[in-house]
This record gives C-alpha cells, structure tokens and sequence, in this order.
C-alpha cells in the first residue's frame, strides 16, 4: 500500500476515535429545557429514575416541570387511559402538579436539586386569577422556581379534549402571567401553535404576536417551534415554518424557540439529516434556541430523545452546538430562584 494512502486510513481511524469523544465532552454540558416530571394521570418514575436517566444522557441540568392538565378516567371507559389521546375522556385542570413537583424537589439532597430549575405550571391559562396564583406558589416555595410553563395554549386534540375555554397566547389572563414573569425575571415556556388541523397557514400566529408585542421584557420559549404531534402528522405540515421563525426572531428579540418533539420528528431532521434552512436559521440566530426532550413522566427514553439531536449539533459550528445544547438554556433562566421578597 502507498504510504499516503496508508496516512490517510490512519487519519481516518484517528478521526472517527475521536470525533464520538468530543461529541461525549461536549453533551456533559446538556440542558433538557423541556421536560415533565409528571404523566397525563400526573404519576410520575420519580426522582431516582429521572436523575439516572440525566446521568446516562449527560444532561446536567433540566428545566423541570408538571403537566397542567390531568387525563380523566370515566367510569365507562373501557380501561384505565394510559395518555390523553387514549380514549375521549376530557382533561381538567390540576393544580396540584406543582406541588409534586416542588415536594420532590425539595426532598433531593443539595448537589441534585442544583440540577433542576423547576417551573411553575399548574394554573388555568384562561383564568384571571392565574397570575396571583403564581404569585402565592412563588411565596409558598421561595427560591425553588426558575420559570413559568410549559403553558398550553393552541395544542390540536389536546385543547379540543381540555374542559372549559379555549386558551390563546393573548388571553387576558396569560397578558397577566407575562407581567409577573418579567417583574420576577422568569422566563415563560408557551406552547402556542402557529397552526390547526387541516390548514396550511399561520391561523395563530396573530395571537403568539400580540402576546410578544405588548410584553417586549418578557423572555419567551416557545415550545416545538410553535408545532405539535396532532398537527404535523397531517398530509401537509407547515411548508413556511423556517421564515415564520425567522421573521419572529428578527421582530422579537424576547422570542426564544424549543426545538424538542414534533419540531424535531417533523421539521428539523430527516433521513438526509438536518437542512440548510434550518442550519442558517440556527447559525443566524445562535442565541435563541434550546434543545428538550418533553418526556412526561417516564425517563427510559431521555439518552435517545436527546441523542437524536446530534446529527444537528454535529452539523453547527462548535460555540453554536454548544450555546443550542447548553448555553442559551442556562442563561435564560434567572441565577436563583424567584422569591417574593426581592420584589417589593
Ligand atoms: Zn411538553
């Protein structure tokens, strides 16, 4: 064999020994900015579970959180539902999750409750007394929260399914959460759906705007990129997603964007891996984006939800991977919890 080509087979070898080891040292740094300690039935693996699962993922930190709703077993449901979309049964609204959540936290020793900031999500988002309620949690726990969602607003099926009004990103009531966040520097994670079943264009978008207009010191996040599963399963997602997001972030510099769930599986990676659309839109606005693995409950599944993105991260500049993965999470969130005494 010629010694170059023999150099070159080394080279090689080197590269792909090496390669997966920086990619290990890099995911040390993850931030899980989407993840749910509780299921639709709001049970939970718990803490043990959840931090192994982060230990084996790498993740040193995750933005914790319960579900605002609870899945309702009727008494002539077949069998006991197992997720939202498991029967008709409606949703409610479960207040309790932050109080799970704040319980376990609270229970971890010092060095692993470090590792979590929890979120305040357990309120109707379509009820005006929702912001004092936030408030009286934020006095009830002092220094546990670090932000405020996943709110869920626009969701296809899982809106249809929850009793009550409709919630929207402008609701009045929401208006006053974004107050309360700004005044305690929290940032706020909304799921709002740009779009509904069965349509093509932004229908909600007007919504998500008006609520990031009028609350320009408000951080938001918006959850998936403003997609969700019911949606994008449909024949025709969103074919404008990429310059939504584009004009979003250039009109609002408090808009952040989710990349976890049906953005991921739908949008951003494909078999040929991730596109240039995507890539330059990353790259043009590297301080915005986060990465999550919105597992509700369950834990098993965190090392590959969180792995898929990979090829992305491989695919960005190396301060880009790093600020997508770890470092925009970490500075969205306050440097200690809110507490309501620092206010006043
Ligand atoms: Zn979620």
């Amino acid at each position: 064999m010629f010694p170059v080509i023999r150099f070159a087979l080394l080279v090689v070898f080197l590269a792909m020994l090496l390669l997966p080891g920086a990619w290990a040292g890099s995911r040390q740094l993850m931030v899980d900015a989407h993840l749910h300690y509780v299921d639709f039935m709001q049970d939970s693996e718990g803490m043990d579970a959840l931090m192994e699962a982060m230990d084996r993922a790498e993740v040193k930190q995750a933005w914790l959180f319960g579900l605002p709703v609870m899945k309702k077993w009727q008494a002539q449901a077949p069998r006991q539902p197992r997720y939202y979309l498991g029967d008709e049964a409606p949703l409610y609204y479960y207040s309790a999750t932050d109080d799970i959540l704040a319980g376990a936290v609270l229970a971890l020793p010092a060095d692993q409750q470090a590792r979590i900031r929890a979120f305040i999500s357990g309120f109707n988002p379509t009820d005006m007394h929702a912001a004092s309620q936030i408030e009286a949690l934020i006095e009830r726990y002092p220094g546990m929260w670090y932000g405020i969602g996943e709110i869920l607003t626009r969701h296809d099926q899982l809106t249809a399914l929850t009793e009550g009004e409709t919630p929207r990103a402008n609701h009045p009531a929401l208006m006053k959460v974004y107050q309360l966040a700004a005044s305690y520097d929290l940032p706020v994670l909304l799921h709002s759906n740009l779009s509904s079943l069965r349509e093509e264009t932004p229908i909600f978008l007007p919504e998500l705007e008006e609520a990031l207009e009028a609350h320009p010191q408000t951080r938001f996040v918006l959850a998936h990129a403003g997609t969700s599963g019911g949606v994008e399963d449909q024949q025709s997602p969103l074919k404008t997603l990429v310059p939504i997001l584009r004009a979003l972030l250039e009109r609002y510099d408090n808009l952040h964007v989710d990349l976890s769930w049906s953005v991921k599986e739908h949008y951003l990676l494909d078999e040929k891996g991730v596109s240039e659309e995507w890539l330059s839109l990353i790259e043009d606005f590297p301080d915005r984006f986060v990465l999550g693995s919105d597992l509700v409950g369950h834990f098993d599944s965190l090392e590959k939800q969180l792995g898929a993105f990979q090829p992305l991260l491989d695919a960005l500049p190396k301060k880009v991977a790093e600020q997508l993965a770890s470092g925009n999470a970490g500075r969205l969130v306050p440097k200690s919890g809110a507490v309501k005494s620092a206010r006043e």
